[in-house]
């Protein structure tokens, strides 16, 4: 099994199921056209983990978002996973303010989980809790979902990974057994993403359980921009406003904070973009 999967389990004695998520190229490529403090670096790995591991957990048709949106160092952080698993994100932060840790790194800043599933989109606010992401998360869980869940996560610029352990609603299970789980997961760290960790670190990690597999899914890195998507905020900010950046430069140029790709508009475009917009009223329509 490689990398940029999560696969998910589930416990034959217990009512808990679980995930563990590994990205690696995925990862990496969101990293690619960034320049990210180590504090960051971690910080963004841990929430493409952990979007990938709710995504999985969760039944929905289109995209969910963790936002954590900030006034201090952190100014913003998005990560989107798709029910397809394909991840994309990125991190905006101040320079000018340091933090050096995650509760300095999100203090002011709230946290949102956004399911948009098509015409009922939902959206969930995760207190910031405790001294990390996973944390907040576990909190998150037990009182706004109701699914009492572990969350351990690690990150550095190689490896974004994690675990995920859910009770099964209405099956009580033994407290010792999930405080057992707890720590187990707790042990998690980076190195054990070492190479192939799949199989052998479910394994390994609940050694005296027996642990049903199931049959890996892909995640891979996915931006949903698009040149449509671009020319809509082109014309949101007005002819007028698009003919002024067009005197100060030769050409208007879009660069995709998500994937580094570069749109460009020259006045030949800009004219066109607002062409179309006088002609595709309903009365265009034969
Ligand atoms: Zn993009």
């Amino acid at each position: 099994m490689s990398a940029d999967s999560i696969i998910p389990f589930a416990f034959e004695a217990m009512p808990v199921r679980g995930a563990l998520i590994h990205l690696s190229r995925s990862w990496r490529r969101m990293q690619r056209d960034h320049s990210y403090n180590a504090l960051i670096t971690t910080t963004l790995g841990e929430a493409a983990a952990a979007t990938g591991l709710i995504a999985k957990s969760l039944k929905f048709d289109g995209a969910i978002t963790l936002q954590l949106q900030g006034s201090g160092a952190l100014q913003m952080l998005v990560m989107q996973c798709t029910n397809d698993l394909d991840i994309r994100g990125m991190a905006s932060t101040d320079e000018g303010v340091v933090a050096n840790n995650f509760v300095e790194l999100t203090e002011n800043a709230h946290c949102a989980i956004t399911v948009d599933a098509g015409d009922r989109p939902y959206q969930g606010i995760v207190a910031i809790q405790g001294e990390s992401l996973s944390s907040s998360l576990e909190h998150y869980f037990d009182r706004s979902v109701q699914v009492p869940s572990h969350v351990a996560l690690v990150a550095n610029e190689h490896v974004a990974a994690g675990v995920l352990l859910q009770q099964l609603p209405g099956q009580p299970i033994d407290a010792d057994d999930w405080n057992r789980l707890h720590f187990l997961t707790q042990t998690l760290t980076v190195k054990d993403f070492d190479g192939d960790a799949g199989l052998d670190l479910i394994g390994k990690l609940f050694a005296a359980d027996d642990v049903r597999v199931h049959k890996p899914r892909p995640v891979k890195f996915q931006c949903r921009c698009s040149d449509q998507k671009v020319e809509d905020v082109l014309k949101m900010l007005g002819e007028e406003e698009s003919r002024v950046a067009l005197t100060e430069q030769s050409e208007i140029e879009v660069v995709c904070e998500y994937c580094g790709h570069k749109r460009s508009f020259d006045s030949v475009d800009v004219t066109r973009l607002f062409a179309d917009n006088v002609v595709t009223g309903p009365e265009s329509v034969q």
